[in-house]
């Protein structure tokens, strides 16, 4: 569902993605490993264009996203098509960026209803379905105050699915919350693999990656160093680098 080819991307002099090659398909959960400043969170934002490309391309189930290739030229999409591109392309991010002002349903009715035009009874229909999906309908007239940080980030990945993306991304969802927090997105997470959802990861919980991954990349200097099974990647690494990262966890 998503193919990547020879893409690069730098910002000024500092090339940041040096031809990622990758291709994830429909049901996969591929967990991205890798050191501080290795390109990961700039390709999770290529993929769904939060980021403009310098050459090759991301293609997300079948149409290549933000441009369109015409008479061998990249010409950038209009803001309106690279909206409906992002339709189909759920992300969390390490902060859990929920509307402070709305209760938990009214964010994750906010797309449905503001972007998508779904009727509010359909969108709140689907909203709690959603929230208890994630163990939170008792919370769902809760304020993202009045909720821990690994609720408020389980509410953050509701919304996310509220808009029924065929790929979700997750930059580091885990990372912003107190240890005893991690647990419970990690697991709600781990439903969502079980559930047949097409998923990239970056993370740092190797214990993630290594039971709910069907694939694991490690990425260094904007490169694939290694890409394989987790029993392969993470317990017999056979690259020198994603050695040496690795044994930090251990
Ligand atoms: P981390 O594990 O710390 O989140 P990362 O692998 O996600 O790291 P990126 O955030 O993709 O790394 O950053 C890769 C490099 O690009 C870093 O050197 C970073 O400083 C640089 N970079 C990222 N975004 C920008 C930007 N908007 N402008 C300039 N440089 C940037
Ligand atoms: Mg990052």
């Amino acid at each position: 569902i998503v193919r990547s080819r020879n893409l690069h991307k730098s910002f000024g002099p500092l090339l940041v993605l040096d031809g990622i090659d990758l291709d994830v398909y429909a049901g996969e959960v591929v967990v991205i490993l890798g050191p501080s400043g290795s390109g990961k969170s700039t390709f999770l934002r290529c993929i769904n264009h939060l980021e403009s490309i310098d050459s090759g391309f991301v293609e997300v189930d079948g149409e290549q996203i933000g441009y369109r290739l015409r008479r061998e030229r990249l010409d950038k999409l209009s803001n309106a098509a690279i909206a409906k591109q992002r339709q189909k392309i759920g992300m969390v991010f390490q902060q859990f960026n929920l509307y402070p002002h709305m209760t938990a349903l009214q964010n994750v009715i906010e797309a449905p209803v503001g972007v998508h035009k779904e009727s509010r009874s359909a969108a709140t229909e689907n909203a709690m379905r959603l929230l208890d999906r994630v163990g939170l309908s008792s919370k769902a007239h809760s304020y993202p105050r009045q909720l821990s940080g690994g609720q408020q980030q389980r509410v953050a990945i509701a919304r996310a699915l509220a808009i029924k993306p065929k790929l979700m991304l997750f930059d580091e969802p885990t990372s912003a919350l107190d240890p005893e927090l991690v647990g419970e997105v990690l697991s709600t997470m781990r439903d969502l693999a079980k559930q047949g959802l097409t998923m990239i990861v970056v993370t740092h919980e190797i214990g993630f990656a290594r039971e709910a991954a069907d694939r694991v990349v490690f990425m260094d200097g904007g490169k694939i160093v290694e890409m394989g099974k987790p029993e392969d990647v993470i317990g017999n690494p056979s690259h020198p680098r994603t050695q040496s990262f690795l044994s930090r966890f251990i």
